[in-house]
C-alpha cells in the first residue's frame, strides 16, 4: 500500500470524521465558504504565534511561504546539524504525516515542543495536536522530553509594555501526551488506508459535525440552506433536530408538531401559515415598563482582538468604541440624536464615559437591544473606571431589553424564523428599513473597521471609515426608535 500524506491539521480533521477529511482530501470545492469573522481568527492566530516566539527568543524562524515543504523539511533538518537549538515553525515529514512545530527548543535533557493556541484554555482537540507533532518527531528519531501547549492568560492586564511570559501561559502536557501514542499510531494508519479508498466513507451527520469545530462541509450534508430546515428551529431543546432529522422529519412540513415546545410549534406553524402572533396583554406590560425620557442605546466593541490595546485590559476582553443614543424625552415627543466614535489614536473608554454621562439625563430609562450586552459593557467600563460608577450604576439599573417582546414570542412574526436579532426582527416588522445600503452591515464588521481606522495613516481613509460607522450604529438606535413606535401600534390594534 501506498502511504497517503497526512498532515496534523488533516489528521484532526479525520479523527472528527472520516467523510470530512476524505471531502478535503477529493472535493476541497465543497466547502462552505469562508466569513470575515473566520479571516479575523486565522489573523488573530498569526499575531499571536509571532509574539509567543519571544518566549524563546534567539530562535531561527522558517520562512514558510517561500519555501515548498519538501524545502522545509530539508531546512529543518540542516537547522539541527547545524546545532540551532530554537526553530519557529520546524518542519517534519515521518511516516507520511507532515507537521510543523510552532516552537522547538532545545531543553536540559532532550526537545520541547510548544503549539501556539490564540484560544485562552486547553481543549482535548489541542492535546491530539500535541501529540500528534509528538509522535512525529519520535518517528524522526528526536527525543522529545516536553510537549506542551501556549495560550493566552486570561489574568493578564496591560501595564506599559507587552509582557509576554505574563500575556502567555505554559500548559505542560507531556504525561497526556505520551499515553496518546498509541492512539496516533492506531489512528494515523485508519485514515491512511481510508484515504485509499475511491468511495466517500458514508458518515451520517450529527452532533459530531459541530465538535471539536463546525464541519466546513457543513452545509454540503446538511443540504441546501433552505428556510424551512429543521436545523432552523430555534432554541429546539429535546428532540433536537438531529434527532427528528434520523427520524426522516427533514422539513417543516415533516415535522410532527406535538413533540415540539410551544415556541419551536409557534415557529413551524407560522412559517408554513405565514401568520403573524401578537400577545397584547404581554405587550402592552412591557411598553408599561418604559418611562420617559426613554434613551435608546447601542455600543459598539471591539471583537477578537487577543493581544489587549489599552491600559488595564486583558486578551479578548471587548472595549466599547462607539455610542448611538436615541433620546425622547416624552411619549411621542421628537428624538434627540447624540454619537460617540473615539478617534482613531485614543483609548475609547474615559471619552466614551464622559459624553455617555453627560447626555443621558438624569432619570432616564435606558432602552437596549440585548440589555445584557449593554450592560456588561457598562459594568465593565465602570470596573476600569471607578469614578463614574456613581453616575453609570443607575442607567444599568434602570435599563429594559426591547429584545424581550420578541425573545418572549409576544410579538412573532413568521419571517423571523425563530431568530430574534435585530437583523432579523427589524425586516420582518419594518421591511422599509434596512443595512443593506451600508458600507458596514454588522457589529463585527464595524469591530474590523475600528481596527482598521486605528492601523490607518491616512486622513481619507479615516473619514470614510468614521463615516460610514457612524451611519452603521446610528441606524441600530433608530431601528429601536422605530420598533418601540410599531409596537405601540400592535399594541392598540
Ligand atoms: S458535516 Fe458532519 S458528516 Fe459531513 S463531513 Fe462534516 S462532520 Fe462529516
Amino acid at each position: 500500500m501506498s502511504i497517503t500524506n497526512l498532515s496534523k491539521s488533516s489528521f484532526i480533521k479525520g479523527l472528527q470524521c472520516h467523510k470530512k477529511l476524505w471531502l478535503y482530501k477529493n472535493h476541497p470545492e465543497l466547502t462552505d465558504s469562508i466569513d470575515t469573522n473566520l479571516e479575523t481568527i486565522f489573523n488573530t492566530g498569526h499575531v499571536v504565534g509571532e509574539l509567543a516566539t519571544e518566549l524563546f527568543p534567539g530562535g531561527k524562524m522558517l520562512p514558510c511561504d517561500e519555501l515548498s515543504s519538501t524545502q522545509q523539511i530539508e531546512t529543518t533538518r540542516q537547522w539541527l546539524e547545524q546545532g540551532v537549538t530554537t526553530i519557529y515553525e520546524a518542519a517534519f515529514s515521518e511516516k507520511g504525516v507532515f507537521a510543523r512545530v510552532d516552537i522547538l527548543h532545545k531543553g536540559h535533557d532532550g526537545w520541547e515542543i510548544y503549539e501556539v493556541k490564540s484560544s485562552t484554555k486547553p481543549k482535548p482537540v489541542y492535546v491530539q495536536d500535541v501529540a500528534v507533532q509528538t509522535w512525529i518527531l519520535n518517528q524522526a528519531g528526536l527525543t522529545v522530553t516536553k510537549s506542551a501547549l501556549v495560550t493566552l492568560d486570561t489574568r493578564y492586564r496591560l501595564n506599559g509594555e507587552i509582557e509576554v511570559e505574563k500575556l502567555f501561559a505554559i500548559h505542560d502536557l507531556t504525561q497526556d501526551v505520551t499515553d496518546l501514542q498509541d492512539f496516533v499510531q492506531v489512528e494515523v494508519t485508519k485514515l491512511q488506508e481510508m484515504l485509499q479508498q475511491d468511495a466517500m466513507p458514508d458518515v451520517a451527520i450529527g452532533h459530531h459535525c459541530n465538535k471539536p469545530y463546525q464541519c466546513a462541509f457543513f452545509a454540503h450534508c446538511h443540504g441546501a440552506k433552505v428556510e424551512d430546515s429543521i436545523f432552523n428551529i430555534g432554541d429546539i431543546g429535546q428532540p433536537d433536530s438531529y434527532a427528528l432529522y434520523h427520524a426522516g422529519q427533514t422539513r417543516y412540513a415533516d415535522v410532527d408538531l406535538g413533540q415540539l415546545g410551544w415556541r419551536q410549534r409557534l415557529q413551524v406553524e407560522s412559517y408554513l401559515n405565514q401568520t403573524d402572533h401578537v400577545r397584547k396583554d404581554q405587550l402592552k406590560s412591557f411598553l408599561d415598563s418604559l418611562t420617559y425620557p426613554l434613551c435608546h442605546l447601542d455600543f459598539e466593541t471591539t471583537y477578537m482582538v487577543a493581544i489587549p490595546m489599552f491600559e488595564g485590559t486583558g486578551p479578548y476582553k471587548q472595549i466599547p468604541f462607539q455610542f448611538s443614543l436615541h433620546i425622547q424625552r416624552e411619549p411621542n415627543g421628537p428624538v434627540e440624536h447624540v454619537e460617540f466614535l473615539a478617534n482613531s489614536d485614543e483609548d475609547p473608554r474615559r471619552p466614551l464615559l464622559e459624553k455617555l454621562a453627560a447626555s443621558i439625563p438624569e432619570g432616564a430609562c435606558v432602552l437596549a437591544y440585548n440589555k445584557k450586552f449593554e450592560a456588561g459593557c457598562l459594568e465593565n467600563l465602570i470596573l476600569q473606571l471607578p469614578e463614574f460608577a456613581g453616575r453609570i450604576r443607575p442607567l444599568i439599573e434602570n435599563m429594559r431589553d426591547l429584545m424581550a417582546p420578541f425573545k418572549n414570542k409576544d410579538v412573532y412574526y413568521w419571517k423571523m424564523n425563530g431568530s430574534y436579532s435585530l437583523k432579523k426582527v427589524l425586516p420582518a416588522l419594518l421591511p422599509e428599513m434596512s443595512y443593506s445600503e451600508l458600507e458596514i452591515g454588522n457589529g463585527e464588521d464595524a469591530a474590523n473597521a475600528y481596527l482598521q481606522m486605528r492601523e490607518s495613516i491616512d486622513p481619507e481613509e479615516i473619514a470614510s471609515i468614521r463615516k460610514n460607522l457612524l451611519r452603521y450604529c446610528e441606524l441600530d438606535t433608530y431601528a429601536m426608535v422605530k420598533l418601540v413606535e410599531k409596537l405601540h401600534l400592535l399594541a392598540k390594534v
